[in-house]
């Protein structure tokens, strides 16, 4: 296979994590003889610096361009104080250039890390491994009309939850794919005890279930989810959610497993797809081989799955990422109580391509 990528690598530790995933792509091209040619671009803070713009016209064109982006991450204290054009303005461009209206956020709870875990360890018993997809494009977000007015000599501001049955639909049957390729249970997470929007929202998620009879389909108030993604984690596979709520339970999710470094995510659209790992850019550690580059590895692992198809080559980057945890080695935001050697982001890298 010949497959074209387009890396961003951006600001801080973003561009560390990247060359390290690029590592591990190439040995996985080696291995099972595809091809995997890339080119780089500018994004948020290095693209201001090169052309004062967060998201210059060539980047657009080249992710328009390629197969699938990989993106390291943006931002950091040099640009903080710009009045506008920030680099995170030059992320959430690049999603909205790319159409990309579903987030994948799976996060896992690797048993070799259980003690990062907030919660009690009787609570994880039964593992962890969740898969969010979250609408991305609509919603209280972007939904209009929005804005801030004076009614009866005081201030109002409001946002208009929205949802057309077509987004609610083609987000609907991306989690029924997801899903087939896992456990087959789908829990679709709204608040349509209260809200018009998620009745609607529902009302969808019944009729596209129609076309995925072998999943099994739940439903879920949001602050029932909230508290059951707490309390018992390990009954959920898949949850599908919308934008607002998807914001709050992937974070949720994330949070639960304790590592940061470790979650990869995923932004789908119709043409292209954008992988990055869910972490900032880090700029505490960034420039040290400090950073720990398993989220971005395994955001390439998603690549591999859902822009190419690799299912096989997907799976043994998962298989080198868990090897290399249960041989003890951990980057410093992981390293704990089995870590047996504390490795740096270059190493570590380097680790999970030997065992591919
Ligand atoms: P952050 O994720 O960059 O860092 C939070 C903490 O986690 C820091 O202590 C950091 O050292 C640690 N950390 C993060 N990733 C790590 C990794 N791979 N290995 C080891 N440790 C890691 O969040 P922040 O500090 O709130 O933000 C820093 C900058 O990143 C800001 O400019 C913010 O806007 C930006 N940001 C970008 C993205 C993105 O590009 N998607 C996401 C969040 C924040």
């Amino acid at each position: 296979m010949n497959k074209h990528i387009c890396v961003l690598p951006g600001d801080g530790i973003g561009p560390e994590v990247a060359v390290q995933a690029l590592h591990v792509l190439d040995v996985v091209g080696r291995k099972f003889g595809h091809t995997f040619t890339r080119q780089e671009a500018f994004i948020g803070g290095a693209a201001i610096d090169a052309t004062g713009n967060p998201l210059p016209a060539e980047t657009i064109n080249a992710c328009r361009e390629a197969d699938a982006v990989l993106l390291g991450a943006v931002g950091g204290p040099k640009w903080d104080n710009l009045p506008d054009n920030r680099p995170e303005a030059g992320l959430l461009g690049i999603r909205k250039e790319l159409g990309l209206y579903a987030n994948f956020r799976p996060a896992v709870l690797y048993p070799e890390l259980a003690a990062s875990c907030p919660l009690r360890p009787e609570l994880t018993a039964d593992g962890l491994d969740v898969f969010i997809v979250r609408e991305l494009t609509g919603d209280v977000y972007f939904g209009q009309p929005a804005g801030r007015e004076i009614r009866h000599n005081q201030r109002v501001a409001f946002n208009n939850m929205i949802y057309f049955e077509d987004e609610v639909r083609r987000i609907a049957h991306m989690a029924f794919k997801v899903a087939m390729g896992r456990k087959k249970r789908l829990c679709s997470v709204d608040k349509a005890n209260v809200l018009e929007v998620s009745r609607l929202w529902r009302e969808v998620v019944l009729e596209t279930a129609a076309e995925y009879p072998e999943v099994e389909l739940s439903h879920l108030y949001v602050d029932n989810a909230a508290m059951q993604l707490v309390v018992n984690p390990g009954q959920f596979d898949v949850i599908v959610t919308g934008n607002l709520f998807g914001d709050i339970l992937s974070d949720e999710a994330s949070v639960i497993t304790g590592s940061i470094g470790m979650l990869p995510s995923a932004s789908l659209g119709e043409h292209t797809a954008l992988y990055e790992p869910i972490h900032g850019s880090a700029p505490d550690i960034a420039g040290q081989d400090l950073a720990n580059p398993l989220a971005t590895i395994l955001s390439m692992a998603m690549l591999l799955r859902y822009s190419f198809a690799l299912q096989a080559e997907a799976e043994a980057v998962e298989r080198a990422v868990k090897q290399v945890l249960a041989d003890g080695f951990r980057t410093g935001d992981i390293m704990g109580p089995g870590g047996k050697e504390k490795v740096g982001c270059t190493r570590m890298g380097e680790l999970v391509a030997e065992r591919i």
